[in-house]
């Protein structure tokens, strides 16, 4: 489950904008909206999100079945979030052999 977050922090300085976060149940970044508007930009390395002296509200929420592009999230054993898609896996070890257990255990071609 992935929850998207608008951040809601009255800063002291009118001119920091607040975007709008997408966060694994881990509370890691994975994609964000500028400002709240345009496409979604997603992160290539998932950042923890800083919820420190900062406020946010819940805006809403998609499992994997409903995420955008055909993107799974698989947690890797290092606690790594990983983006699976039909193309290949975010992790090192696709990067290397075209192949990896999070993407076999989705698109594995017996
Ligand atoms: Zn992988």
């Amino acid at each position: 489950m992935i929850s998207i977050l608008r951040e809601i922090t009255q800063w002291d300085n009118p001119a920091i904008p607040n975007h709008e976060y997408h966060v694994t149940p881990g509370g890691k970044t994975i994609a964000y909206r500028k400002s709240g508007e345009g496409d979604l930009i997603h992160l290539k390395t998932p950042m923890r999100l800083d919820r420190r002296y900062r406020k946010f509200e819940s805006i809403g929420s998609y499992t994997n079945e409903e995420a955008p592009k055909n993107v799974i999230y698989e947690t890797g054993s290092g606690g790594n979030i990983y983006e699976v898609t039909p193309e290949g896996c975010t992790c090192i070890g696709f990067t290397f052999h075209k192949s990896c257990k999070h993407w076999k255990k989705h698109y594995s071609r017996v």
